[in-house]
C-alpha cells in the first residue's frame, strides 16, 4: 500500500518509553509475566484530599469548557508554589495550564523554534524532546554527558555547542533519566556562558522538582539575568502520583505564555475541568503530604542500587533524583549471551525482555546509546525480582 501519511509523521519516532509499556502490557494480556519497569510512573495512588477535591468538582457541576489556560484560582495556586518553592515571582498572566508537562513542552517549542533553528538537548534527555523539536522542524543537537561526568555537562561544553543558529536550550533536572541534580553553582555556571548570549532562550524541565533526595532544587529562573529568557515547566503527574490526570504548567515571561495559549487554543483548549480544581487543592497542600512518596522512593533507589551493582558489567552512578537508574551496559557490547547477540543497548533491552520478562528502556532513545533505563517507580517485591531475574539472564555459565 502507498504510504499516504504526511512526512511529518513518518519521520517521527515513536515514544520509546510508551511503546516499551505498550509491548509490555501486551506480552502480559498473553499471558507472560511481565515485570514493567519502563515507565516513570509512580506506583502510589493519587492522595485522598485530592481525589475528594475532584469528587466536590463534579458534584459542583464543574463541566463546561474551561479557560483556556486555566482557570485563574489555579493559576494564582500555581504563582504560590512558585514563590513557595522556587522564590520565583510569577503573576497569573505568566502561567498557562496544558495537559501534562508534554504538552506544556511541546507548546513552548512551537511558539519559538523556527525551521532550521538549533535546539540544544543535554544528553542524556527525555524522549519526547527531540521529537517536539523536530516536529516544530528545528535541529535537535546534543550535548553529550556520560557516567563520568555524573551525566552533568560543563559550561564549556554548552559554549562550544552554540552556534549562530541557537534559538533554544532545553534543561533538566532532576533529570530523566540520569537522575542528575544540579545544583545552584552549576546552574549558575551555565547561566554565565548564556549572558554572552542574550538572544537564547531556555526551557526549564522541573518535573521531578520534588523527588529529590537531597541536593537543593534551584530553578534556573531564580537566576535574575535568566528569568526573562527562561520557560520554567511543571506539573503534578511525578510527585502527587497523578500521571493520568494530565496536568502541567508553564511559568514565562508573558509574551510568551500568551503565545501558547494562542497555539493550546487551536490544538486542544483549556485543560480538563475535574483535574484542574484537584490540582488547587495538590499545589495548595505542604509539600510534607507528599513526603511519604519521596520516601519511599529513596528506600527502592538504595535496593536497586545494590542489586544491580553486584551484576558484573553493570556500571551505576548514584542518582540524586527522580526514579530511574541508567546504568552503562556498553561492557555487553559485541558478546553473545545466551545465544543472542548484543550490538548494542536496544538489543539489551529487547534481550531482558526476552529472556528476563523485564521491560526496560534503551539508552538510545536519550541520546545515550551506552545505557539503559530501569524505573524504579515500582514495588520493592518487583524491583527484587525483576534484578534477579536481569543477573540470571546476563550471568554466563
Ligand atoms: N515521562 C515518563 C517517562 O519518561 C512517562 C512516559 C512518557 O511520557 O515518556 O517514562
Amino acid at each position: 500500500m502507498i504510504n499516504k501519511l504526511s512526512k511529518r509523521i513518518n519521520n517521527l519516532p515513536v515514544s520509546a518509553t510508551l511503546a516499551m509499556a505498550a509491548k509490555a502490557r501486551e506480552l502480559k494480556e498473553n499471558g507472560i509475566d511481565i515485570i514493567g519497569l519502563s515507565l516513570g510512573e509512580p506506583d502510589f495512588n493519587t492522595p485522598d484530599f485530592i481525589k475528594e477535591a475532584a469528587i466536590k468538582a463534579i458534584e459542583n457541576n464543574y463541566n463546561s469548557y474551561t479557560p483556556v489556560d486555566g482557570y485563574v484560582d489555579l493559576k494564582k495556586s500555581i504563582c504560590k508554589k512558585f514563590k513557595r518553592d522556587n522564590d520565583l515571582d510569577y503573576q497569573p498572566d505568566q502561567i498557562v495550564v496544558s495537559t501534562g508537562a508534554k504538552q506544556s513542552i511541546a507548546n513552548t517549542v512551537q511558539v519559538l523554534v523556527n525551521p532550521g533553528d538549533d535546539v540544544l538537548l543535554v544528553a542524556p534527555y527525555w524522549v519526547s524532546y527531540s521529537a517536539i523539536v523536530t516536529l516544530a522542524e528545528g535541529n535537535p543537537i546534543e550535548i553529550r554527558s556520560d557516567i563520568s561526568n555524573d551525566f552533568k555537562i560543563s559550561p564549556l561544553q554548552l559554549e562550544n555547542a552554540i552556534t549562530k543558529n541557537t534559538k533554544l536550550v532545553i534543561i533538566n533536572s532532576p533529570n530523566n533519566p540520569s537522575g542528575s541534580v544540579y545544583t545552584e553553582q552549576e546552574y549558575k555556571a551555565l547561566a554565565k556562558v548564556l549572558d554572552k548570549y542574550p538572544e537564547i532562550f531556555i526551557l526549564s524541565d522541573e518535573i521531578y522538582e520534588h523527588i529529590n533526595y537531597g541536593v537543593p532544587h534551584f530553578s534556573f529562573a531564580k537566576i535574575p539575568s535568566m528569568f526573562n529568557r527562561t520557560i520554567t515547566v511543571n506539573g503534578l503527574a511525578k510527585a502527587f502520583a497523578m500521571t493520568g490526570w494530565r496536568i502541567g504548567y508553564i511559568g514565562a515571561p508573558n509574551w510568551i505564555a500568551k503565545a501558547c495559549t494562542k497555539m493550546q487554543g487551536q490544538i486542544t483548549s483549556g485543560t480538563n475541568c475535574i483535574a484542574q480544581r484537584a490540582c488547587i487543592s495538590a499545589l495548595e497542600a505542604p509539600v510534607s503530604k507528599i513526603k511519604y512518596m519521596v520516601d519511599e522512593f529513596k528506600l527502592r533507589r538504595k535496593l536497586i542500587i545494590n542489586l544491580l551493582k553486584d551484576i558484573k558489567g553493570f556500571k551505576l552512578n548514584e542518582p540524586k533524583g527522580a526514579f530511574y537508574v541508567f546504568p552503562d551496559i556498553s561492557s555487553f557490547f559485541g558478546t553473545t549471551i545466551k545465544g543472542k547477540k548484543i550490538n548494542n543497548a536496544s538489543d539489551f533491552a529487547i534481550y531482558l525482555l526476552e529472556q528476563a520478562h523485564v521491560a526496560t528502556v534503551t539508552g538510545d532513545a536519550f541520546g545515550s546509546p551506552n545505557n539503559i533505563r530501569i524505573s524504579y517507580a515500582a514495588s520493592n517485591e518487583n524491583i527484587v525480582n525483576a534484578v534477579n531475574r536481569i543477573k540470571k539472564a546476563v550471568t554466563i555459565g
